[in-house]
């Protein structure tokens, strides 16, 4: 069955302008989203690393903690600790960045935590049973708390071709052991004729698994290698070889299974995601200097998070061919459909003057 996905068109640059776009959409959908008086409800936000620039503004993210306030709830703003170097390996450096990008209380109208505690260890485990992954780490609030709203960036990915919503929750709700399992289909291999011998994968990799031979050029320890992705981006001379027919397609399948068991621990769910800003790379990575892989094109949202990352890669495809080249996302959204994550299929709903 076909689910629905709300659209509002904004282009714009401004603030402002995007700032009254996202009102018009939530006074659209705002009798959809029913929370009780008193009621913690999780949103899941990611204020991008240390570089990144185009992430969703602390301003957005006040219009949509005010929704769940005018209905009495209690909302709070989450994210976890990433598995890669940067200001968001631990809670510590991830608040602090919090605070230095304005996401305190004061602009956004609630709480900020890193939810899987101090070093990205703390959380429930639980044993599931789908064919890539058997175990998952997670926040302790999964599986106790009724509602999620879950806000994301449309972006670029290195390995997936696409970061949104599915992303955010697989490897932004998980403690960083379920991050790495994720990952870890992921080995590349470097092509020798191509290493310069810069040494910038050696110094990224956050495990230690590259390191020279005997021959000057760099090389990946698999059995060390925990697949974070780190070097890929890391290497500017294209020596770094992954094999997309099957690593991508596994790592875009776990994904999914992760994604698809947080999601399922929650009566209510929302998805909101700002397709403006699309860089190259994911907000893990991206700087004030990536390239944009499509102009802005709105804000999305949908309670079905199949539908919303299928609505925005349809629109984004039209300027960025990456879709109609390399199929590892399209392939996560049919393995998606078939494990009963959401639909495929969505009606637009434009919301227009
Ligand atoms: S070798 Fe590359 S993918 Fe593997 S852990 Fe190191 S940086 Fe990450
Ligand atoms: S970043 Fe690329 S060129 Fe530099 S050492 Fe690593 S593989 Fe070689």
């Amino acid at each position: 069955m076909k689910s629905d996905v709300f659209f509002v068109p904004v282009e714009s640059p401004e603030l402002e302008a995007r700032l009254q776009a996202l009102k018009k959409l939530l006074d659209r959908i705002s009798g959809f989203l029913k929370y009780s008086k008193d009621e913690l409800v999780p949103i899941k936000i990611t204020i991008g690393d240390s570089t990144c620039v185009y992430h969703v503004q602390p301003e957005m993210i006040k219009q949509v903690v005010s929704v769940l306030k005018n209905q009495k709830a209690k909302p709070f703003l989450f994210d976890t600790s990433v598995i890669y170097h940067g200001m968001r390996q631990n809670a510590y450096d991830h608040l602090t960045l919090a605070q230095n990008k304005g996401f305190h209380p004061t602009k956004t109208g609630a709480p900020f935590i890193i939810a899987d505690g101090l070093l990205g260890q703390d959380g429930r485990e639980f044993v599931i049973e789908a064919q890539h992954i058997k175990k998952i780490r997670v926040p302790s609030f999964v599986g106790m708390l009724e509602s999620l709203v879950v806000v994301s960036h449309a972006t670029g990915h290195v390995i997936s071709g696409y970061a949104g919503a599915i992303k955010n929750v697989a490897m932004g709700m998980s403690c960083r052991a379920t991050k790495q399992v994720q990952h870890s289909s992921l080995k590349p291999s470097i092509i020798q004729d191509k290493c310069t011998a810069c040494g910038c994968c050696v110094r990224m990799c956050p495990v230690d698994a590259i390191a020279f031979n005997k021959n000057n050029k760099a090389q990946v320890d698999p059995a060390v290698c925990v697949g974070c992705g780190e070097c890929l981006c890391a290497c500017k001379f294209d020596a770094v070889y992954v094999n997309w027919a099957e690593e991508a397609d596994v790592f875009g399948a776990r994904m999914i299974e992760v994604c698809q068991f947080i999601l399922k621990q929650f009566k209510q769910k929302f998805f909101i995601t700002f397709a403006f800003d699309i860089t190259q790379e994911c907000d893990c990575i991206s700087t004030k200097k990536d390239r944009m892989i499509s102009k802005s094109l709105g804000i999305f949202a949908s309670s079905d998070v199949l539908s919303i990352e299928a609505a925005v890669c349809d629109c984004l495809s039209d300027e960025y061919n990456f879709f109609k080249t390399h199929d590892v996302y399209k392939k996560m959204f049919s393995y998606g459909e078939k494990i009963g994550l959401g639909s495929f299929e969505y009606n637009l709903i434009k919301i227009e003057d």
